[in-house]
């Protein structure tokens, strides 16, 4: 017997915000918020530099996400962050092959494997994301780009208790166009019957794959109702109040 699966709301602030964003998000929003952690998990990913104060405001309910992590680990990589330094600072949580990171800075899926390899090599839980664009979808590929995009992470995974995975169609982000409950549905249910076949029974029925893709106080609800939708990703709702009305109806 499968316990139920745990649920997760992650705030992706994407490159957003400043100092003042962050403490009053964090003290009027975040802390005030009321939640069953036993039953909910909530993550928030700030930028790089905002990380450190992000974790020391934030009650202990609501964990720290880093938005990106290297492929190659510490060294002479101007610019970049490694899965160790993000470990050693007391992170548990990395979003990995967020659509952004893969269009607009060519992280193809050799790339977001590497990175799953180095998350998981420091034990931290990976958000990683996958989807299919506009094109893809319209010419019938979606489940192909969503197979190819598992099928190149599933060599870098000893540990899928650390692994979310986050469907978030491309075409939905940013853009107020949320795939309909049904259609999340079916591609969720895609995704667990490829955890089936690649991992186990087991292992698909307790692996959380979320949405992510405009989602808001007002969609929340008939998604999170759908049986193998089991949380959120947000990006523009996460930045005021709406988030907390996200997580209150996922709880
Ligand atoms: P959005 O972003 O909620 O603004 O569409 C979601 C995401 O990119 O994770």
């Amino acid at each position: 017997k499968v316990d139920p699966r745990r649920l997760l709301v992650g705030g992706n602030w994407k490159s957003n915000g400043n100092v003042t964003f962050v403490r009053e998000m964090i003290n009027e929003v975040l802390n005030r918020m009321k939640f069953d952690e036993k039953k909910v998990d909530v993550v928030v990913a700030p930028i790089v530099i905002h990380i450190p104060s992000a974790k020391a405001m934030l009650n202990t309910n609501i964990m720290v996400c880093a938005q990106n992590i290297n492929m190659m680990g510490n060294g002479a990589y101007t610019g970049e962050v490694s899965a160790e330094q993000i470990k050693d600072f007391g992170l548990q949580w990395v979003i990995i092959g967020h659509s952004e990171r893969r269009k607009l800075f060519s992280e193809n899926n050799e790339i977001v494997a590497k990175k799953v390899e180095r998350a998981q090599d420091q034990g931290l839980n990976s958000i990683v994301c996958i989807g299919e664009t506009y094109e893809e979808r319209e010419e019938g590929l979606t489940k192909d780009i969503l197979k190819a995009q598992l099928d190149a992470i599933k060599q870098s995974i000893r540990d899928w208790s650390k692994i979310v995975i986050a469907y978030e169609p491309v075409w939905a982000i940013g853009t107020g166009k949320t795939a309909s409950s049904d259609m999340a549905a079916e591609v969720h249910d895609y995704i667990r019957k490829w955890v089936a076949q690649n991992c186990s029974e087991l292992i698909s029925q307790q692996t959380r794959i979320i949405y992510g893709g405009s989602v808001t106080e007002k969609n929340a609800e008939s998604l999170i109702t759908q049986k193998d939708i089991d949380g959120f990703l947000v990006g523009g709702a996460s930045l005021k109040q709406t988030f907390a009305e996200i997580v209150d109806i996922v709880n």
